[in-house]
């Protein structure tokens, strides 16, 4: 098929997420039809620097040969087999892989439950914790604490829990009630479960940063003082690392920055280098004995996803946990974020039209000063950075760029040119002359 027949097909068959399709089909957006390192490349062989990494997944590049090697061999044994009744080498090594490099410290994480994505990963973890009181006999804990701005999900559960409006509202008669807090608020926090802790049966967040809110960052500490307050109100901690893992804020885990290992934590998009569907959800050992005893007690963890811990999506992350560990991904990212940081002061800040930019590592949001709704000034950047050869995607009108961790410097200074370019020319202000691409 030409472009054009399956941009028409598209149009014709697709319903695209988190998009507004009344205007979708006036757009020509590329046709992704192959990936190399941190580049993707349209059916018309346009090569475009993947800024998003793929919506945040995509660790060591795309086609990277370990990645591809491991998914084929698995593919040569089984492609699926379930984890209800049975099990199987892949997820087996995963587990403990992913325990080994998991946050630890007054607490260890020793049990991996396996889903398919971030939400559901979230969800598990809030019906865990949920049934942990109850079985425990905790019957009042019901309540979950969840902060102002947080994303956890699309899934009602995990929507449940979110603090972003926009998102959200509509679906509130859906949702179970939770206890809202505003994140950085210790003081706030400690007053909510003073007088209301006994209901409460967990608290989750992203750690450090709030992702799909824009890159709100916490002020330092705030992960810290959270752990400690659950610790005084016996409230289970879940920390959703869907985002911030793998790398993202600088170190495997977010967490880690504060020494916080928390009671459930979640991973997903990262997991499998951005390869395939994965997501677990990882316990202390005191979470998961809650849950032991006869089977006519019915203590069991009554949840389970068709293609959980599917094969193939481990053998993903199995490779994408030793690339981490053959190419000191982590070291080798260090001067990068550096260099990143520099790039954004020169290029960036200096936009009359860009009025903050938010960074952690490798996840940067680079807010715009006030552009009416309707112009959808976010939108019109990444359509600006897409002619200038980069992927990049807003969240509102603040831009996000989170590059894969592979992405070399010289990629990293281009990746930041455009995005100043194309800030520049779809806000109408002047660009430095240094971001200049010509
Ligand atoms: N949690 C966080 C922090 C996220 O950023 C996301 C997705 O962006 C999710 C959960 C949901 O993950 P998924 O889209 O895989 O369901």
């Amino acid at each position: 098929m030409t472009t054009a027949d399956l941009r028409a097909a598209d149009r014709e068959a697709l319903w695209h997420p988190f998009t507004q399709q009344q205007g979708w089909s006036a757009e020509d957006a590329p046709i992704i039809e192959r990936g190399d390192g941190c580049f993707l490349y349209d059916t018309d062989g346009n090569a475009y620097i993947d800024g998003v990494s793929s919506l945040w997944c995509t660790v060591h590049g795309h086609r990277h040969p370990a990645l591809d090697a491991a998914v084929r061999a698995q593919l040569d044994r089984v492609a699926h087999t379930t984890m209800l009744g049975l099990s199987h080498p892949p997820a087996i090594e995963l587990a403990q892989k992913l325990l080994a490099v998991a946050p630890s410290g007054d607490r260890q994480l020793t049990r991996v439950f396996y889903s398919d994505n971030g939400s559901t990963a979230n969800e598990i973890a809030l019906k865990m914790a949920f049934q942990f009181h109850k079985i425990a006999g905790n019957e009042q804990r019901t309540k979950f604490v969840y902060l102002n701005n947080s994303y956890h999900g699309d899934t009602l559960g995990s929507v449940s829990v979110g603090g972003i409006d926009l998102f959200h509202t509509l679906f509130r008669p859906l949702l179970f009630d939770g206890i809202r807090t505003a994140p950085g608020d210790v003081e706030g926090l400690e007053r909510i479960l003073a007088e209301r802790g006994h209901e409460v049966a967990a608290l989750i967040m992203e750690p450090l940063v709030q992702g799909a809110a824009g890159i709100l960052l916490h002020p330092d500490g705030y992960l810290r003082a959270v752990r400690e307050l659950c610790d005084k109100y016996d409230i289970i901690m879940i920390c959703d690392e869907v985002a911030t893992g793998f790398g993202r804020t600088g170190t495997m885990f977010a967490c880690e920055q504060e020494g916080v290992v928390p009671d459930l934590m979640n991973v997903a998009k990262g997991l499998t280098g951005g390869y395939l569907p994965l997501a677990a959800t990882l316990a202390t050992e005191r979470i998961y004995e809650g849950f032991l005893g006869r089977f006519e007690e019915f203590r069991t963890f009554f949840h389970g996803h068709t293609y959980t811990g599917n094969p193939l999506a481990c053998a993903a992350a199995i490779a994408t946990l030793q690339v981490f560990e053959d190419e000191q991904t982590l070291a080798a990212l260090a001067p990068k974020i550096e260099l990143l940081g520099e790039l954004l002061d020169e290029h960036v800040a200096p936009l009359t039209s860009v009025a903050e930019i938010r960074r952690r590592g490798t996840m940067v949001g680079i807010e715009l000063t006030d552009f009416p709704l309707a112009s959808r000034m976010g939108h019109q950047v990444t359509l600006a950075a897409r002619e200038r050869g980069a992927i990049v995607r807003p969240l509102g009108d603040t831009i996000v760029l989170m590059p894969p961790l592979s992405i070399s410097e010289d990629e990293l200074r281009r990746l930041v040119a455009i995005t100043a370019e194309a800030i520049a020319v779809a806000t109408g202000v002047e660009a430095p002359v240094a971001a200049q691409l010509a």
